[in-house]
């Protein structure tokens, strides 16, 4: 069955994102945990999620994906940024056990100059110190497009974070579409030898969650603009091929794409009337 969903608005709660989800055709969504340029995260209503959780059930609405803020950076060369971010991702992943079960997706992080051997180690050593058994969420590092001091900009990046951490079998991976494209890789042309180095790398069994977005941008610009569904650079056949994929097809997809709801709400009936149900 096709899962596919966009970027909703916390500000009014969770139930308030399930019906706008179901509002739009989505049977899934993603969201900020916390204002994604500050720090300050809205307390979470216990009966607010109570009835969403209902809601979701009645509605079929599953694999939530929280997305940390972009501030969120446990690689950077400041002490005081790392301690932000090993804050705000410890209290997120204590707010994620109200809604149990589900994914946490982080930007592994910029190492602002220092270089990716100590960017890598100082994100692993933050994963290290915030998980912990106890949670059932599952933290998926995003693909970057390799703008700046971005880590994750390939897939070795990512692995070597993975390899790294005492808590690798809850660390998954989403993938970005537009930021892969922006990285190198052609999902374009070559999307199965694309696929095929992703699994020799770091293991399809890791690939838990796909970001669908257009590029505004050409082939390895490391840029990371996103554009509308089949807007620009990867064109809709592409974004055909991969809803379709038969190793992305099971996934949950979630659109990052510049619209408000309605814009949205198109693209979702464009990509449910290309998908082959099996
Ligand atoms: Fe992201
Ligand atoms: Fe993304
Ligand atoms: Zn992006």
């Amino acid at each position: 069955m096709f899962r596919i969903g966009c970027h909703l608005s916390v500000a009014k709660g969770f139930l308030d994102m399930g019906r706008t989800a179901v509002s739009i055709g989505a049977n899934t969504f993603q969201f900020f945990t916390r204002n994604p340029r500050g720090g300050s995260a809205k307390a979470i209503d216990p009966e607010d999620v109570r009835s969403f959780l209902e809601f979701s059930e009645e509605n079929d609405i599953k694999h939530l994906l929280a997305h940390a803020p972009y501030t969120l950076n446990g690689a950077s060369a400041d002490p005081g940024v790392r301690r932000f971010a090993a804050e705000a991702m410890t209290d997120d992943l204590k707010r994620m056990e109200f809604t149990p079960g589900n994914c946490y997706n982080l930007h592994p992080g910029s190492h602002v100059g220092q270089g990716v051997d100590e960017g890598i180690k100082l994100v692993i050593s933050m994963l290290d110190s915030v998980m912990d058994e106890d949670h059932s969420t599952t933290v998926l590092l995003e693909t970057m497009a390799g703008k700046g001091s971005e880590i994750g900009r390939n897939f070795g990046e990512i692995s070597r974070i993975i390899d790294g951490s005492r808590m690798q079998d809850s660390i998954g991976v989403c993938l970005d579409t537009c930021h892969v494209f922006d990285a190198g890789y052609d999902v374009v042309n070559d999307l199965g030898g694309v696929l095929d180095e992703f699994d020799d790398i770091i293991g399809l069994d890791r690939l838990k969650a796909v970001h669908i977005n257009d590029s505004m941008n050409s082939i390895g610009s490391n840029k990371d603009r996103h554009s509308r569904i089949g807007e620009v650079n990867l064109g809709l056949e592409a974004m055909i091929r991969i809803i379709n994929e038969p190793r992305l097809r099971t996934l949950p997809f979630y659109l990052e794409t510049p619209n408000e709801l309605p814009g949205y709400a198109g693209e979702i009936a464009v990509l449910r009337s290309h998908y082959v149900s099996q």
